[in-house]
């Protein structure tokens, strides 16, 4: 077969395509023309790191903890541990994300849970109100705040008027949005500076230096301050407890079962790998439950 035949392989020019991406996204010409490896901040965030796996992604557990590959999403019933669906995700992927679809696809076979506990990774405002429109409450903590934002009145001192689109302070000031911001779904608000410089609630309100609270206001606020207001009931702190099973599962899904290297490429074959484990480790599951009588307290 010709150079230009293979070339012309489908096959092929995907390879090409994939090479040449990747050439693109780490390398480009300095100011005399010389080929150089781009800055690591300039690289795309969607980085493809490997010709052979085009679905890896560069991840990360903390700052120290770096991986290559995929990330696994379960959700596990909290009594039996049973888990109840499993997905791959790129590596990349923020850990929330896939949560709303986990709970949907699984909501199809009858599992419709009504709570959904998770770290904090899965706390964002945005999925909480995804999952509470579905009839599943998310219970997750919030990310730390910035000493900053803790000094001053949370959002949920607010009070949002969707109707008329103000926002109420907690010395009774009402403010009109300023703009709307479309990628990040979310008015902002200004408050007056004449009612701002005149307040006596001001030390606990704003240090900003024009003098005046800025408020942003995402699409999803409310179900935010709803689940602040929560976070801080008993009822939270037994829930999180409940949580702690899941991370033995997925130390049993590492250790004795692989899970820390994918054994396939792809995203749909390393899927495969993590619905086989999974049935695995819920085959082990069940085998206790039943043996050991469980099932009776698991159920209770
Ligand atoms: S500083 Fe401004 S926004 Fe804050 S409570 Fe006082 S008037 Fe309201």
């Amino acid at each position: 077969m010709s150079d230009r035949r293979i070339i012309d392989e489908p096959v092929v020019r995907e390879q090409i395509q994939i090479l040449r991406r990747i050439l693109q996204q780490n390398i480009i010409e300095d100011e005399n023309g010389i080929a150089v490896e781009n800055d690591r901040k300039k690289k795309p965030p969607d980085l493809m790191v490997s010709p052979v796996d085009p679905d890896a992604r560069y991840g990360a557990k903390s700052v120290s903890k770096k991986f290559t590959g995929y990330k696994a999403n379960i959700t596990q019933e909290v009594k039996s541990q049973i888990i109840t669906n499993i997905e791959p995700s790129r590596g990349n992927r923020r850990d929330g994300e896939p949560t709303v679809d986990l709970v949907k696809s699984q909501t199809a076979i009858g599992l419709l849970p009504s709570k959904l506990i998770g770290d904090s990774a899965y706390g964002d405002g945005v999925w909480r109100e995804a999952l509470d429109k579905h009839g599943t409450k998310l219970v997750a903590p919030y990310k730390a705040k910035t000493p900053r934002t803790l000094a001053v009145f949370p959002k949920s001192a607010f009070t949002i008027n969707r109707a008329y689109n103000t926002l109420k302070c907690p010395a009774g000031a009402v403010a009109k949005p300023h703009f709307y911001e479309t990628q990040k779904n979310s008015y902002s608000f200004h408050f007056p500076q004449s009612a701002c410089g005149k307040c006596k609630l001001k030390p606990l309100c704003t240090n900003a230096r024009e003098g005046r609270r800025t408020v942003r206001i995402f699409d999803w606020q409310e179900a935010t301050c709803e689940s602040e207001r929560y976070n801080r009931t008993d009822e939270f702190k037994h829930d999180m407890k409940l949580r702690q099973p899941i991370e033995g599962k997925f130390s049993e899904m590492k250790r004795y079962h692989g899970l820390t290297r994918a054994k396939y490429r792809g995203l749909k074959k390393v899927g495969l790998q993590f619905y086989f484990t999974a049935a695995a480790v819920n085959v082990k599951r069940w085998l206790h439950l039943s043996f050991d009588g469980a099932w009776a307290n698991a159920a209770a």
